[in-house]
This record gives C-alpha cells, sequence and structure tokens, in this order.
C-alpha cells in the first residue's frame, strides 16, 4: 500500500499527501516548470540515502562511511557530463537558485558587474533582480526583448555588453516562448572577457533531445533545475569547462552549501538514465508540438500571445486581449482543475500581484501521453473559461471534462 508507513504514524500528514497526490492525478498541471517525476525517480528520494553526512566530494568527504554514497554520486556525475557533453558536472546544488548563487559566489567578487534578462522579459529573479540576492549582492545590468518583436534583438545584446563591459553574461529564461541563441550570447561575452553562463533550467530537455540550439559546446557554464523539462527530482546541476571546474566546486562547498542530499543525487542518476533513452527524445518533441497546438487554438480565438507563439514548451498569453488580467484568468482556470501561472508580459504595466499575463507550459500533460488532439480540446476549455471567468456552471462543467480527460491519460502513482 501507498506510504504505510507515513499512514500509521501522522494520518494528518498522510491525508494532505493523498490529497495533493489526487489534485495532480484528476487536474491538468500546465505549469510550464512543473512535471510529474517516474516513480523510479521519486522512490530513490525516500531511500536511507537521506540520513547520511558526505560533505566533500566522491573520494574526498569529510566523514566516513561513504563508499557507496562515492559511487552514486560518480555515477550521476559521469551520467550528466555524458548527457550534456561537458567535460565536469556537479550534481550537488539543492536547486536552479543555489546553482546560480553558487556560480556567481565562484565566478565574481560582491559588487561586480553582471547581464541577464530583465525579470518582467522573461528572467529569473536571480538574474538580478532587486528583491533577489542577485540584485543586491552584484551590480546587474538587464537587456530585453524589443517592443515590436517581443523577442532578443542579439545586436542590442552585444552594444549592452560593449558598454557596460560585465564579468558575466548570463543567458537563459523563465517565460521565453522564443529560441535563445546561446552561441552569440557565448561569443559577445568573449568578445568583452565576460564568463558565459546558460541557465537552461526551463528548456534543459529540448536541449538534450535536440530540439533547441544547443548551449554546451560555446558556453563557459551551463546551470539547470532537474526537475522541469528533464522530469527528474526538485533539485539542480552546475555544468561547466575545465579551467573553471575546481572554482565551481568550491563554490558550490564548501562556499555555499553543507553536505549535498545524496538521496536527491540519486534520483537525479536516474534522470539522467531516463534522458539518455530515444523515448526521452520523442517525449521532447511532443511537447514543442503540444505548444504549437496550443498556441494555435488561442491564436484562433483571437487571443494575443507573446512573441505571436512559441518555438519551445510555453506560452505567455497576454491576458488583457481578452479584456480581463493574468490572476483572474488563471484562478478561474483553476476551479476547473486547470493550473497555470499568471504572469508579467514585456513592458508590463500592471503589478506583479494582478499582472496581464499567464504562462501556460505544455511538459506536464506530455507526460501523460496527451498530443496535439488533447491540446485542441483543453485549449478549447481554457479559451471558454478566459473568456467567461465569472460562469461557475461552465466551470463545474469544465472540472468534470477534465477529471475524465485525466482518468484517461492516467498518472501512475
Ligand atoms: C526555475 C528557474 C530557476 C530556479 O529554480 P529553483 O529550483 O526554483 O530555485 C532558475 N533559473 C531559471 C531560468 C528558472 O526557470
Amino acid at each position: 500500500m501507498y506510504l504505510e508507513d507515513v499512514k500509521k504514524e501522522d494520518p494528518e500528514v498522510f491525508s494532505l499527501i493523498e490529497k495533493e497526490t489526487n489534485r495532480q492525478k484528476n487536474g491538468l498541471v500546465m505549469i510550464a516548470s512543473e512535471n510529474h517525476a517516474s516513480k523510479a525517480v521519486l522512490e530513490a528520494m525516500a531511500t536511507p540515502l537521506s540520513n547520511k553526512y558526505s560533505e566533500g566530494y566522491p573520494g574526498k568527504r569529510y566523514y566516513t562511511g561513504n563508499q557507496f554514497v562515492d559511487q552514486i554520486e560518480t555515477l550521476a556525475i559521469e551520467r550528466a557530463k555524458k548527457l550534456f557533453n561537458m567535460p565536469h558536472a556537479n550534481v550537488q546544488p539543492h536547486s536552479g537558485s543555489q546553482a546560480n548563487a553558487e556560480v556567481y559566489f565562484a565566478l565574481l567578487k560582491p559588487g561586480d558587474k553582471v547581464l541577464g534578462l530583465n525579470l518582467s522579459h522573461g528572467g529569473h529573479l536571480t538574474h538580478g533582480n532587486p528583491v533577489n540576492f542577485s540584485g543586491t549582492l552584484y551590480d546587474f545590468a538587464a537587456y530585453g526583448v524589443e517592443k515590436e518583436t517581443e523577442t532578443i534583438d542579439m545586436d542590442k545584446v552585444r552594444k549592452i555588453a560593449e558598454k557596460e563591459k560585465p564579468k558575466l553574461i548570463v543567458s537563459g529564461a523563465t517565460a521565453y516562448p522564443r529560441e535563445i541563441d546561446f552561441k552569440e550570447f557565448a561569443e559577445i561575452a568573449k568578445d568583452v572577457g565576460a564568463y558565459s553562463m546558460a541557465d537552461v533550467a526551463h528548456i534543459v530537455g529540448l536541449i538534450l533531445a535536440g530540439v533547441h540550439p544547443n548551449c554546451s559546446p560555446y558556453t563557459d557554464v551551463i546551470t539547470t533545475t532537474t526537475h522541469k523539462t528533464l522530469r527528474g527530482p526538485r533539485s539542480a546541476l552546475i555544468l561547466c569547462k575545465e579551467e573553471i571546474a575546481k572554482a565551481i566546486d568550491k563554490g558550490v562547498f564548501p562556499g555555499q552549501q553543507g553536505g549535498p542530499m545524496e538521496h536527491v543525487i540519486a534520483a537525479k542518476a536516474i534522470c539522467f538514465k531516463e534522458a539518455m533513452k530515444p523515448e526521452f527524445k520523442e517525449y521532447q518533441k511532443q511537447i514543442v508540438k503540444n505548444a504549437k497546438a496550443l498556441a494555435e487554438t488561442f491564436l484562433e480565438a483571437g487571443i494575443r500571445l507573446v512573441s505571436g507563439g512559441t518555438d519551445n514548451h510555453l506560452i505567455l498569453m497576454d491576458a488583457t486581449s481578452l479584456g480581463i488580467t493574468g490572476r483572474i484568468g488563471s484562478d478561474a482556470m483553476a476551479e476547473a482543475e486547470i493550473y497555470t501561472n499568471r504572469n508579467t508580459i514585456p513592458f508590463e504595466t500592471r503589478s506583479p500581484f494582478d499582472p496581464s499575463g499567464i504562462r501556460i507550459g505544455t511538459p506536464a500533460l506530455t507526460t501523460r501521453g496527451m498530443k496535439e488532439e488533447q491540446m485542441k480540446q483543453v485549449g478549447d476549455w481554457m479559451v471558454k473559461i478566459l473568456k467567461d471567468p465569472e460562469n461557475k456552471q461552465l466551470k463545474e462543467k469544465t472540472k468534470e471534462q477534465v477529471k475524465e480527460l485525466c482518468s484517461k491519460f492516467p498518472l501512475n502513482y
């Protein structure tokens, strides 16, 4: 039986875990950063590996009894290097934000100039937002998207880089529906004497499957989460060139972290193995096909999409084109168990708490086996609710339809 010891020991927690699991099973997870990891990945995290202290690195630990943990971490490192075709991997970062903090800590001094994508144009908090440690400790300058195209103009990035002379240029995004030119980012960095970092947290799976241009041949350092399109445990990793490998490792431990989470590292090793399978490539291709099919449905309904569509796994919808806000739209859809998140859009005029946009992603539905046909169906349900967000009856009816669809594409949790 599922979690029998939790049930016996703490029925209160058990009941909430069960409710959350059922919410995921019976609802449509369309939050672009979420996914459903395999049972193998989840099982590895619920093991006694969680009990072990292993500060340091394989073969160089501060505690005894690490002979098996060393083999697990080495397996994860070797698989990561092979998967990304990079000479060095550090699999210890606990999260994407922490991985970024560790790279900054390794390569920069407080007050150093860094270039990153503006948050309201799709950048992540750790790319220099003033409320985040990154914007407080480092002197971030921003590049953004063009008003007309809502895409990044690499000539503009070059001009900003030449003017600002940063020590590090961060590429990658959290809400950008188009391809990122990692090669050009790395060339610009080289030309201005900066390190190049690609934060591929969102699109990592697409990159590994070859459905988004790769950064590995060009970029000095890559950071990524492992729980988004990579579909592994909630965690992260750093890959880098040999020249900075020592600095990066020191930046992680003892720079920012103590003991690594070896139960999560074991789960990362499993997800890397899963990502080497041919099915993973097919999965990533389908994610993009599904996002395009969904975008088409929205465009046909007359809804404005940022940059006019998508090349990747996510869509950024301008909800104000329907006369509503991102909050109203995402909350209304959540009542029908269609989960998305409100999001700022480029040149946002509203507040981050009630912004203009809704971010919608296809990785989780694609994991369930849904294809273009289901995207059209789900897209139609979404459009109906977005056009009539107060309609309780409609939301109730849609919730039932959602549940039925989910039962045809079950999660095996
Ligand atoms: C999600 C994300 C992160 C942060 O990951 P956490 O694990 O939530 O800390 C960092 N960078 C980008 C681009 C992201 O999308």
